[in-house]
């Protein structure tokens, strides 16, 4: 991704600088969706607790979370409450080796989100935060945009598994989250302070197809009614985000 806009911002360079093109700069300035949003409003969807909490400063919202999962999981130490065997649909699970442990992840989010001029990759590692506390990851299992083929066999029955450093994380739809809010519902924020949403949208099944990129796109939603850039999950690669941050994602520290 950085490498594309690299090459865009080269060709970009060499026509203005020997063409001296204004229509094509001022071209280039209208695609750019210059909104300010504002997601104050949604921050009461977050299901805040102890070791999940949130603050508010200078226009930047810090989320910190233990990253523990309020749902069941075979991932969790035998001796949890919330240790359940695999009981999902995937004849092919094989459970990883690693256990759910505490983490301590801080990500730092724009309370009035707006387009990035130059989007930035996502890390592996987390990229957002989903409204229960844990974290999202991006679409790749690991270096050198490894895909996720094999890794999906080992998610649990909400679709989230452990890493090496017992961190868990959702690449994919976080089935708690939609089977307790509903599939069109919101699910959580990405670093750049846009919100990403479930699958389903006005009773229709969102595919790569609808959206950008990116994996979003805008228009009104029933939390924002004035329109919002907004990711969405579907059920194919890349699942939650495509070819990076939207807008300008806050500090992450895993
Ligand atoms: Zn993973
Ligand atoms: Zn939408």
């Amino acid at each position: 991704m950085r490498y594309k806009s690299l090459i865009i911002n080269f060709i970009f360079f060499i026509s203005c600088s020997s063409e001296k093109d204004e229509s094509e700069n001022s071209s280039d300035q209208e695609m750019l969706n210059n909104t300010k949003y504002d997601i104050s409003t949604i921050l009461n969807k977050f299901d805040t607790r102890d070791g999940f909490s949130y603050s508010v400063d200078n226009n930047n919202i810090t989320f910190n979370t233990d990253n523990l999962p309020n749902h069941t999981s075979p991932y969790w130490p035998n001796s949890n409450d919330l240790y359940e065997e695999y009981n999902g649909s995937n004849s092919n699970f094989r459970i990883n080796p690693n256990k759910i442990e505490e983490q301590n992840i801080s990500i730092t989010v724009p309370m009035n989100p707006s387009e990035s001029i130059n989007k930035l990759a996502t890390s592996l590692g987390a990229i957002g935060i989903a409204r229960n506390g844990v974290v999202f990851y991006n679409q790749y299992a690991g270096p050198n945009n490894q895909p996720l083929t094999n890794e999906i066999n080992s998610f649990d029955q909400w679709l989230g598994h452990p890493t090496g450093q017992s961190a868990y994380h959702y690449h994919i739809e976080p089935l708690y989250l939609t089977q307790q809010y509903g599939q069109d519902s919101f699910l959580g924020l990405l670093a750049d302070g846009f919100p990403v949403y479930g699958p389903l949208e006005n009773g229709e099944n969102i595919t790569n197809n609808d959206l950008d990129s990116f994996h979003g796109h805008s228009h009104a939603t029933e939390d924002f009614p004035d329109g919002i850039y907004h990711y969405h999950v579907t059920s194919e690669d890349p699942y939650i985000n495509g070819n990076g941050f939207y807008g300008t994602p806050g500090n992450i520290s895993n």
